[in-house]
């Protein structure tokens, strides 16, 4: 980039046009709409210039330029389309202090003026450095067309209500105030003209401020198993929507990168028994953003409500007086579940099914082992990876048979998934080189597998 685009202050100062002729006139066409005061001087000027004189829009000097004619102008122009006498104003404006452009000569210019679409106080300018001036022109006719002409209306009524607008509070709140203005209310009423646009704004403000009173919002999510195939749309809405997420270890990049691109995005990673982030400094954080009026997305792995210490981070929102709702997952045994084509529950086999934790905050997590025990139960078993050995135990003393299907699946639904089909004999071992997430499904064989324990027995 050669050039860098800037919009220079003109209000109240000096811009010397030297020239008289067609690129004169061009240039002050573009620069009568800015609210410099403009000098032109040329001793042929053409009658549109003498005009704009004659009506007190620019000065007009009927003679060549001379030295201390730029003094105190930000910029000048040589718009004789004469070489040696744009190069004269070159020097002579230099001098005095101006930044010159000489119309239609780039090497010469200090700096260029850009294509210009138009819709004070939204102005777009459009520079190809001289490369490509057709490109230029094609560039601003479909912005002309894209802009709707009543755009700059909008955003002036919009900028004399920026003082009112900032009793809501900064951040999101007014953030989104703005966006229902010119998304949506302002267009609305730009048709019927400046006093519609006003009695909008008010409108929208008055239901803004009440919409305020009822703080932040947040969405308690599942990211489901890793797979981001396996996020419902409801959740994938939330994260479209949401102002901040904070989620678990356990959440996948590629979910992360579904979020809101101006969206925070905070981890609150926790580790069974690794360096964690303190349940409590979760609840305020979840609290401090929400009560900011956000709309803040807590996205915790598999579905919420399983193993996510869900009831604590309620209770906080509850005392805080914030909203929430959960939004449901799939958790990591339904896909673990698919994964070795088997069903958690099956008719004449087992009824029920159970959801363990291997451990929970005071250590290995007491389970009844007794009724897991007995054939044909079927258990998922959560953070069951350090516990096995103990688990095991516990169940072998309660009489489960050493040959009852385990299988573990680590990475469930992600690229790096693995099956390892063991026994409750063998469970240790087996989970030796289990180094991911994994879940024990304690009955379970693969669907395969199973089938072939099955004729081993037969044939016994
Ligand atoms: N709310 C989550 C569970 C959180 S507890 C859910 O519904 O899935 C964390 C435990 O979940 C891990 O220790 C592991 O046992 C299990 N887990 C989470 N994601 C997993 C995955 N992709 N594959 C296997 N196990 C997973």
């Amino acid at each position: 980039m050669n050039h860098f685009p800037i919009f220079l202050a003109l209000e109240n100062r000096r811009v010397l046009v030297a020239g008289g002729g067609d690129a004169a006139v061009a240039k002050l066409r573009l620069l009568l709409k800015t609210t410099a005061r403009i000098t032109v001087v040329s001793e042929h000027a053409a009658p549109e210039i003498v005009a704009w004189a004659d009506a007190g829009k620019l000065n007009l000097i009927p003679r060549a330029q001379e030295p201390g004619d730029a003094l105190c102008c930000v910029i000048a122009y040589g718009a004789h389309e004469n070489a040696v006498l744009d190069g004269r104003t070159l020097q002579l404006a230099a001098a005095d202090g101006a930044i010159v452009n000489i119309v239609d000569d780039l090497a010469r210019s200090q700096f260029i003026t850009p294509a210009i679409v138009d819709r004070d106080p939204v102005v777009v300018a459009i520079g190809t450095e001289g490369a490509a001036p057709v490109l230029a022109r094609k560039i601003k006719a479909d912005l002309e067309a894209s802009l709707p002409a009543g755009l700059g209306l909008l955003a002036r009524v919009g900028k004399t209500f920026r003082k009112a607008a900032d009793v809501l509070p900064m951040g999101a709140v007014r953030r989104r105030f703005w966006a229902a203005y010119y998304n949506e209310a302002g267009p609305r009423a730009a048709d019927q003209g400046e006093a519609a646009i006003r009695d909008a704004l008010d409108t929208l403000l008055e239901s803004h401020l009440n919409a305020e009173t009822r703080p932040g919002h947040v969405d308690l999510v599942g990211a489901g198993p890793g797979d981001p195939e396996l996020l419902t749309l409801r959740a994938r809405k939330a994260l479209d929507a949401a102002d901040v997420v904070i989620h678990d270890r356990l959440v996948a990049p590629e979910i992360l990168e579904l979020a809101r691109r101006e969206a925070i995005i905070i981890d609150a990673g926790k580790e069974g028994f690794g360096p964690s982030t303190s349940q409590d400094v979760i609840n305020a954080l979840i609290v401090e953003h929400g009560l900011r009026g956000h709309h803040v997305v807590r996205l915790k792995a598999g579905d919420p409500t399983v193993f996510g210490r869900l009831d604590e981070e309620i209770e906080a929102l509850d005392a805080a007086g914030l909203g929430w709702a959960i939004v449901p997952g799939i958790t990591a045994a339904s896909a673990a579940v698919a994964t070795i084509g088997q069903s958690l529950t099956k008719r004449g086999r087992n009824g029920s099914v159970r959801f363990l934790t291997g451990h929970d905050m005071k250590g290995f997590a007491d389970q009844d082992w007794a009724a897991l025990a007995k054939p044909d139960e079927v258990a998922a078993i959560y953070m069951g990876k350090r516990a096995a050995r103990w688990m095991q135990g516990r169940l072998l003393m309660h009489g489960a048979a050493p040959a009852t299907p385990v299988s573990v699946v680590e990475n469930a639904s992600r690229g790096d998934q693995a099956i390892h089909a063991t026994t409750l004999a063998t469970l240790p071992d087996a989970l030796s080189d289990v180094s991911g997430p994994a879940v024990l499904l304690f009955g379970l064989a693969p669907r395969a597998a199973a089938q072939a324990l099955t004729h081993q027995e037969i044939a016994l």
